[in-house]
């Protein structure tokens, strides 16, 4: 086992990656930027070290700096938590070529999945149900771009095949319209991500999210630990998961789930992963592979017991999988709402000082947050300030726990979006579960309306 991890990261992933070595009694080094150096799970840690200015492209994203990091506390690996590096291979090559270890798959899977195009072509090798569309990337004819798209049937959407975080993606409802989009998604996608490569998919117009965390060793095991249903979102931004999703027919999970590790074995996975899909009329569809650990891995904890990030850790320390996928139970519900500085119905961010921080408690209540009274949210990165994971026996319970949560949390000094959760917890809808992925976006719209009459 590692003696010491250097955490490429900060915030919530930072503190909960820091918990996950402490745990083990694996020593740490927090790499931070200059905007973070009062932040106090960088003072938890074992030791820590300044990689650069506050702006993300000369710290978090300083590959240099975070090797030069690793050298001088002689740390053993590198975890990179979720978003910066975590899903650049070339950061994972040079991590590994300067002797270090990285907590996360090979530069080969990271690459191959990285590329949408590559990646559903595996996936399609490997069996899993894919989205219909085009075989591979879009010819550049325009008779066979027609065809394709005539047989695969409309709406369909055009994506870039380098396209990430909700961008590069095209709806076309008419033949009329189609190749006007794609010739303006190639030269976005080539502005944007440095690679034309583009290709189409029928659109599904009422999907839910629902996708399924792996767990993958280097010695070829492979084991699923069920789905997460992430379909409240706001522009493809995910703001409320559960786990399990309700309502989809447990068969299903179990057989999906088996492809995805099948999956992982076929491609040599290593580490933890997500399969995403979409789900709609009973069928899942694949439509990306994220090769790290997410945001919402809590509510799979809750329900499983299974610790993901200390599995990250012994797998890229080179251990076998310690549990076969029949020890793999779930038992109960978790939901997590991610809590964001910003306005809970603008969504404007709101960084700055938290002059009280209370956070909630009781049975089946976990946060997962960096932040306390006195913090200072700073302007640089993202919006989340931390989790609120309630689980319960029942659906019902985790909805009801939540709730009390919600309300017992107190943040001052700064806008959070409480009052966004607490509404979305008394929606009737999302009471009921199942709602898709528009089902937010639908809801904010009447909250405005009402709020503005
Ligand atoms: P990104 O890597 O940018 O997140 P994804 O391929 O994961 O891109 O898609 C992001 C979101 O776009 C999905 O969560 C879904 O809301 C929408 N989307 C993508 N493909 C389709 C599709 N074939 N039909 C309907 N919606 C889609």
């Amino acid at each position: 086992m590692f003696q010491k991890i250097l955490i490429a990261n900060r915030g919530e992933i930072a503190l909960r990656v820091l918990r996950a070595c402490r745990e083990m009694g694996i020593r740490t080094v927090a790499a931070h930027s200059e905007a973070d150096i009062e932040a106090k799970y960088v003072k938890l840690a074992d030791e820590s070290v300044c990689i650069g200015p506050a702006a993300s492209a000369q710290s978090y994203l300083n590959v240099p700096a975070l090797i030069s990091a690793a050298e001088v506390t002689d740390a053993g690996a590198i975890h990179p938590g979720y978003g910066f590096l975590s899903e650049n291979a070339d950061f994972a090559e040079r991590v590994e070529q300067s002797g270090f270890v990285f907590i996360g798959p090979r530069a080969e899977t990271i690459r191959l999945m990285g590329d949408k195009v590559s990646a559903k072509r595996a996936m399609q090798a490997a069996d899993v149900p894919c989205v219909p569309g085009s075989e591979g990337a879009l010819p550049e004819d325009p008779k066979e771009i027609i065809q394709i798209a005539r047989q695969v049937g409309y709406p369909v959407i055009i994506k870039a095949s380098g396209g990430g975080g909700g961008r590069g993606m095209r709806v076309v409802h008419t033949e009329a319209a189609l190749l006007g989009a794609v010739s303006t998604t190639r030269s976005e996608a080539l502005a944007a991500f440095g690679n034309a490569t583009i290709y189409l998919e029928k659109f599904l117009e009422n999907p839910r999210h629902v996708e399924i965390q792996v767990l993958a060793d280097e010695h070829g095991n492979a084991v699923h630990l069920f789905e997460r249903d992430c379909s409240m979102q706001r522009r493809h931004q995910k703001v409320v998961e559960e786990a399990p999703a309700p309502g989809i027919d447990r068969k299903l999970i179990e057989r999906i789930g088996e492809r995805c590790a099948e999956a992982c074995r076929k491609i040599g996975y290593r580490g933890a992963g997500t399969f995403e899909f979409l789900y709609e009329n009973g069928q899942f569809y694949f439509i990306e592979m994220n090769t790290r650990v997410q945001v919402e891995h809590p509510v799979t904890e809750m329900i499983t017991g299974i610790d993901i990030v200390q599995a990250q850790i012994r797998i890229a320390a080179g251990e076998k999988l310690w549990f076969k996928q029949s020890d793999v139970l779930r038992r109960g519900h978790a939901i997590e709402c991610r809590i964001n500085a910003e306005d809970p119905f603008r969504f404007t961010p709101s960084p700055g000082r938290i002059t009280n921080w209370h956070t909630p408690g009781g049975p089946g209540v976990r946060v997962d947050s960096h932040a306390y009274s006195g913090y200072v949210v700073p302007p640089y990165y993202d919006s989340m300030i931390g989790k609120l994971i309630c689980y319960g026996d029942s659906r019902e319970q985790a909805l009801r726990r939540m709730i009390i949560a919600l309300t017992e949390t107190a943040i001052d000094g700064i806008k959070t979006n409480l009052a966004l959760h607490r509404e979305i917890m008394l929606d009737g809808q999302f009471n009921a579960g199942g709602a898709s992925i528009h089902y937010l976006e639908q809801m904010l719209a009447a909250l405005n309306t009402a709020r503005a009459e």
